[in-house]
């Protein structure tokens, strides 16, 4: 019974197998499960934590918020929807649990979610909160629609494989980046992407990629979970009253801007969304979780874990890879060997 601990912001060395912070024979808290972890889900916001770019409650804490496993223990039930969930139900959570790092996770009743049959541990540590992001970012940030050309930075990561196929399933014209032409090859056989720019070895991709989307009318949504390297180029992509969602920090966080810029580029939109503003309370995210297995099983979604595993035990090569852009799609760490 082990956990994977911070006990203070740095490199991945801050990364130490020790107890977990609870006893798994206490009786547990009414609204909790105790979870019996088969997969941690490895997400970027986790390397922001670990840096301290963003701060956590307190030190120490158990890396990774996302995750599946078995319900072996229950507390009391405070709702009804909660009281569904019985003893050795498959189960995943992205949010409200102890940390997913470890062999055991207390979670709350609200934040787990029923496995389908058909859908693996792995999978299912993998879709989440990659997926509630690209549900939100396509679906309610901006609204995609048939024809639209849209901009996704790092195409072939977990968050821009999925937001890809929706944009593709909703009948976008996907023009995707990436680092390398492996990774091209990925955003275009998984996610679907019809043009693949590479953002390193051209300097100028973004006339590259305005060339591309001039025929179709040019590019009318920027998804940029990349930051500080991409956001000032990506916003000279954009058609006039385009839209630029940088959502993420992976390059580190963007430099502040004047607002006279969004003028300079043609009365464009700027908005830097996060996850929890776009699950309200009343079935927000139950309703994204709903389309997006929805997409799944009809095969609109291909799901990527397999392409990063690493036992639990080698959680840092597993930071150390997803920071040093040697990933595709989702990371995941195992409990079993
Ligand atoms: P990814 O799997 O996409 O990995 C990050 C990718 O970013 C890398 O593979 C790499 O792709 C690219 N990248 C570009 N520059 C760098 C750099 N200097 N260092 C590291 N990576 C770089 O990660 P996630 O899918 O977990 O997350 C993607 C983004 O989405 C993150 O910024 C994350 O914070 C954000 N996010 C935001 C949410 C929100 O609600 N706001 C929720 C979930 C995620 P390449 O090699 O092709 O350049």
């Amino acid at each position: 019974m082990s956990a994977i601990l911070v006990k203070e912001y740095g490199g991945v060395e801050k990364l130490e197998e020790g107890p977990l912070p609870f006893s798994v024979d206490a009786p547990i808290a009414a609204g909790y499960a105790l979870v019996e972890i088969k997969v941690a889900g490895l997400n970027f916001i986790d390397v922001y934590y670990r840096t301290g770019l963003y701060k956590k409650p307190q030190l120490p804490y158990v890396t990774c918020d996302e995750g599946s496993g078995v319900i072996l223990k229950l507390g009391e039930s405070s709702s009804s929807t909660s009281s569904l969930l019985r003893v050795g139900d498959r189960v995943a959570f992205f949010r409200g649990s102890s940390g997913a790092a470890a062999t055991h996770a207390l979670v709350k009743l609200e934040d787990l979610y029923p496995i389908p049959s058909e859908m693996s541990f792995q999978d299912a540590a993998a879709v989440l909160l990659q997926g509630a992001t690209a549900h939100y970012l396509t679906r309610s940030s901006y609204a995609v629609k048939r024809g639209d050309v849209v901009l996704v930075q790092a195409a072939a990561g977990g968050t821009g494989l999925l937001i890809s196929q929706i944009c593709h399933t909703l009948g976008a014209i996907v023009i995707g980046t990436c680092s390398s032409e492996d990774k091209a090859k990925i955003a275009r056989s998984v996610g679907k992407a019809d043009h693949v720019v590479n953002y390193t070895s051209n300097e100028n991709w973004a006339a590259e990629v305005k060339s591309i989307a001039a025929p179709y009318g040019g590019v009318a949504v920027v998804y940029d979970g990349v930051g500080k390297s991409t956001f000032l180029q990506g916003l000279t992509t954009l058609k006039p009253r385009g839209h630029m969602i940088t959502f993420g920090n992976a390059s580190g966080p963007v430099d502040p801007i004047s607002p006279l810029l969004l003028t300079q580029h043609g009365s464009l939109t700027l908005q830097r969304p996060t996850l929890k503003d776009y699950s309200a309370a009343g079935g927000e995210i139950e309703e994204r979780v709903r389309e997006l297995f929805g997409w799944i099983a009809s095969g609109d979604i291909v799901l990527t874990s397999s392409n990063a595993v690493f036992p639990l035990s080698d959680v840092r090569s597993a930071f150390a890879a997803l920071e040093g852009r040697q990933t595709t799609g989702k990371v995941v760490l195992t409990t079993t060997p």
